[in-house]
């Protein structure tokens, strides 16, 4: 037998489980593995939310003019003349190109931080903060593996 207060107290837990499974649903919809040769490491950046580890990435130390795209789908993300600096370990950019990623509100670690993610296929890229060096005041903070640089000609 349940008794009528376990059971109020079920139907409220199954109640938040529903509300919470369309959001669920929208969002495991948007996120697709595209690129087949993608390392362990880029997947679990991309789709479990991973970091990679600060001051790893070749990306670094690149300066040429051109574009960053994503390492899953290929969507055009940022400009090099976007990119800067930030001493964090991480290769970070003042602007993303229009429409180039949506946003959600991350509160894992005990932080309340942005996430963005590739508007075209959903992989998570890194987080955004407002302590940009640049006329915008952002400052995109993003994992090397998950993008792909090409230069310009
Ligand atoms: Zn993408």
């Amino acid at each position: 037998m349940v008794s009528r207060r376990n059971l109020i107290k079920l139907l409220g837990f199954s109640y938040l489980l529903f509300l919470s499974l369309p959001y669920k649903i929208l969002y495991s919809a948007t996120k697709k593995i595209i690129n087949p040769n993608l390392s362990k490491v880029q997947k679990d950046i991309m789709f479990n939310e991973g970091t990679e580890r600060p001051f790893t990435s070749d990306l670094l130390k690149e300066n040429r003019k051109g574009f960053y795209h994503c390492a899953n789908c290929g969507a055009k993300l940022f400009s090099s003349t976007a990119k800067f600096d930030s001493g964090t370990g991480w290769p970070s950019f003042s602007e993303a190109l229009p429409g180039a990623f949506k946003t959600k509100i991350d509160y894992s670690y005990g932080m309340k931080r942005v996430e963005y993610h590739c508007a075209n296929c959903g992989a998570h890229h890194g987080h955004v903060f407002l302590d940009g060096p640049s006329a915008t005041g952002k400052r995109f903070c993003n994992n090397g593996l998950c993008l792909i640089f090409k230069p310009e000609n």
